[in-house]
């Protein structure tokens, strides 16, 4: 399989640099049910990793432990040297450097483009109205769609919102992106302008965590792909050797019905 994308070179970043993201034998159940078992992850600084695996293999929990939306049982989270726990001060700084972007954009339907973009910055982090639309607009020119500020999301196309939903999230200036499935509830044609701002946000050198069974785009930008199934990491490796050569079981099944 070729890939639309021109690969994006790696991250500028010292393999022995400490990790911006450190997960420690997490576990997570709902109930009586174990979500997550013993999950142990690093992710570095500029690094991009691409998370795949069968429907309920405890993908959008692994990321949502990583912004307190889950909280775990055992096991450390720490993300840029903070530990998220139940200290409040902590999700705070936490959630302050990471963004995400969901499978079903979750705009607010009774404002604007603009509007959307600009009520955290100003609400959130008290900067003046004038100083977020400055910088709501460059973001917009980024993923393409200033043209669109003052229109309201029904308005637009999904790919169009999903946009608007990704510079959203970058208005916050966030040093970390996470990606739930993004271009899985978009119709086919709308997929390559999500995955096109996605690469784009890669090359500026953005860590990211996408969930997605985007192949080419995790060819193209992926550093390491990591499979999970049952709550567990079952494998990981760069994009290359995961393609050409899985090594558990699981994952050629895997790969055999998606591919
Ligand atoms: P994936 O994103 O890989 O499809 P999820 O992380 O959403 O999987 O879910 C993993 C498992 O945890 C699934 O079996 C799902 O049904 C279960 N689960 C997820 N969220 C909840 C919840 N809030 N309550 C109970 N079970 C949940
Ligand atoms: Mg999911």
């Amino acid at each position: 399989m070729t890939s639309p994308y021109a690969n994006v070179p790696a991250p500028a970043v010292a393999a022995d640099a400490e990790p911006i993201i450190r997960i420690r034998g997490l576990n997570k159940w709902f109930g009586k049910f174990q979500a997550l078992r013993d999950v142990s992850l690093d992710v570095r600084r500029g690094e991009r990793i691409v998370i795949c695996g069968p429907s309920g293999s405890g993908k959008s929990t692994l990321i949502r432990c990583l912004n307190r939306l889950e909280t775990h049982e055992s096991g450390t989270v720490v993300v840029d040297g903070v530990e998220l726990d139940d200290s409040l001060k902590h999700i705070g700084a936490v959630r302050s450097e990471i963004g995400m972007v969901f499978q079903h954009f979750n705009l607010f339907p009774h404002l604007t483009v603009l509007e959307n973009c600009t009520l955290a910055p100003i609400w959130v982090r008290k900067q003046p109205r004038a100083e977020a639309e400055a910088t709501a607009r460059k973001l917009l020119e980024r993923v393409r769609i200033a043209d669109q500020a003052g229109k309201y999301p029904g308005q637009l196309s999904g790919g169009q919102q999903q946009r608007v939903a990704i510079a959203r999230s970058l208005c916050m200036a966030p040093r970390i992106m996470l990606f739930d499935e993004p271009t899985s509830a978009l119709d086919p044609e709308m997929v390559k302008e999500v995955l096109d701002t996605m690469v784009a946000l890669a090359r500026d050198g953005m860590t990211m965590l996408c969930v997605t069974h985007e192949m080419g785009f995790a060819r193209a930008v992926a550093d390491r792909v990591i499979f999970m199934d049952r709550g567990e990491i079952v494998e990981e490796a760069p994009p290359g050797e995961f393609f050409a050569r899985p090594k558990s079981e699981r994952t050629q099944r895997f790969l055999e019905q998606i591919l």
